[in-house]
C-alpha cells in the first residue's frame, strides 16, 4: 500500500510548475481505483494547458496535476468495484461521462452534457480532474482497461492516443479499398494512418514533413513531403484527378483543414481531428454541389478495448512510437525533449515509479 504522500509535478499557474514530494495520495471513492502510475505519455495538449491558455476550462484551478495518457497497476479499489483488483495492470482513458445525460446514454460520453461537472460524475483526468504526472492517480473504473502481459507500461500509455486516432478513422466511415489521405503524422496522425489501414483502406497517403514523415515511410506507407511537393497537386495526380475518398486531418491548422476540404472527392468525407483556435473560410458550395461531408472527432469514446485488440493483432504498432523515456524527477528534460522534438522525439514517456519494476 502507498504511504500518505506522493511525488507529483504540480502546476502552480501559467508556465509555472514544481516537482513536489509531499502531495497527499488521493482518497478512493465509490467506483474508483487507486493506481500506481507506471508510465504517462506527454501530449501536445499538456503544453497548451501548462501555458494557461485553456484556463479555466483546463485546469479549473491552480495548483493542479495534469497528465492524461497513462498506464499503471491497481493498488486499491473503492466500494462497488468488482471488475478490478489490486495488482491488476491497467491503462486509463482520459474521459468518463456522467453516464446519465442523453449523449452519455447514447454512448457518446466524449460529448457529455455535464462536461466538467464533478458532482454529476464527469471526469477528464489531467484536465478537469487530477491527472497522472504523479506516483498515484485515482480513476473511475469505467475509464480503465485490463492490460494483457504483452504490453509494457510505456506502450500501454499510448492507448489513449491510439483511441483518439481510431475514433478519427472511424468517423471517416472508411470502406474497403478506399483511398485515405492523412495530414499531419504527429502522435495521433501516426496511429491514424495505421487505423485507416486496419479499417480496410486500399491506399493510404501520409502528408507531412521531417522525422515524423520518415517514420511513416519506415512503416511502409506512401508519403508526400509538404516541404518538397505541392500536396494538392500530388494527391490530385495520385487519384486520377478525383481526390481521395476520405481525409483524416490530424495537423490541426486552419490551412490544412481548408486543404482537406478542397482536396476531398465528390461525396467524400473529411474528419477534422486537430484542434485549432483559428477560423478560416471554406468553399461552402462544395457542401451542396459535391455533397461533401466534414465532421469533427473528439477524444476516444469506447475505443480503448478496440485499439488494445488491434495492437495485440499487430495491426497497430505503438511501442515503436515511444522515442524517449524519463523518470518523473526529470520532467523538465522530458518536456523540453518533447517540445523541441529533440532526437526525432515523437512520444516521450515519463515514469513516476521508475524503480518499482512496473
Ligand atoms: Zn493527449
Ligand atoms: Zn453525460
Amino acid at each position: 500500500m502507498p504511504g500518505e504522500t506522493m511525488e507529483a509535478v504540480v502546476l502552480l499557474g501559467p508556465d509555472e510548475y514544481e516537482f513536489q514530494n509531499d502531495i497527499p495520495v488521493p482518497e478512493i471513492g465509490p467506483a474508483e481505483a487507486l493506481c500506481r502510475v507506471g508510465a504517462v505519455a506527454i501530449c501536445g495538449t499538456d503544453i497548451g494547458i501548462m501555458s494557461g491558455k485553456f484556463f479555466p476550462m483546463w485546469p479549473p484551478e491552480w495548483p493542479f496535476i495534469i497528465g492524461h495518457e497513462w498506464a499503471g497497476t491497481v493498488e486499491a479499489v473503492g466500494p462497488g468495484v468488482s471488475a478490478f483488483a489490486p495488482g491488476d495492470r491497467v491503462a486509463g482513458s482520459s474521459a468518463v461521462g456522467c453516464g446519465l445525460c442523453r449523449n452519455c446514454m447514447k454512448g457518446r460520453y466524449n460529448l457529455c452534457l455535464n462536461y466538467g461537472n464533478m458532482e454529476a460524475g464527469h471526469r477528464q483526468y489531467g484536465m478537469t480532474a487530477p491527472g497522472a504526472y504523479a506516483q498515484y492517480i485515482n480513476a473511475n473504473v469505467r475509464s480503465l482497461v485490463h492490460l494483457p502481459d504483452s504490453f509494457d507500461m510505456p506502450a500501454a500509455s499510448l492507448l489513449d492516443t491510439a483511441g483518439i486516432a481510431l475514433h478519427i478513422a472511424k468517423r471517416g466511415n472508411i470502406e474497403a479499398g478506399d483511398t485515405v489521405v492523412v495530414i499531419g503524422p504527429g502522435a495521433v496522425g501516426s496511429i491514424a494512418y495505421q487505423c485507416a489501414s486496419a479499417l480496410g483502406a486500399g491506399r493510404v497517403i501520409v502528408a507531412g514533413r521531417g522525422s515524423r514523415l520518415e517514420k511513416a515511410k519506415e512503416f511502409g506507407y506512401e508519403t508526400v513531403d509538404v516541404n518538397a511537393r505541392d500536396v494538392m497537386e500530388y494527391v490530385k495526380e495520385a487519384t486520377g484527378g478525383i481526390g481521395p475518398d476520405v481525409v483524416l486531418e490530424c495537423a490541426g491548422t486552419a490551412g490544412t483543414i481548408v486543404q482537406a476540404v478542397e482536396m476531398i472527392k465528390k461525396g467524400g468525407r473529411v474528419v477534422v481531428g486537430g484542434i485549432t483556435q483559428e477560423d478560416a473560410p471554406l468553399p461552402l458550395r462544395r457542401f451542396v454541389l459535391d455533397e461533401i461531408e466534414v465532421v469533427g472527432s473528439r477524444a476516444a469514446p469506447n475505443c480503448l478495448p478496440e485499439v488494445l485488440a488491434l495492437t495485440e493483432s499487430g495491426a497497430l504498432r505503438l511501442a515503436e512510437l515511444v522515442t524517449h523515456r524519463f523518470p518523473l524527477t526529470e520532467f523538465t528534460a522530458a518536456m523540453e525533449t518533447f517540445r523541441n522534438r529533440t532526437g526525432g522525439a515523437l512520444k516521450v514517456v515519463v515514469e513516476p515509479n521508475p524503480d518499482s519494476g512496473l
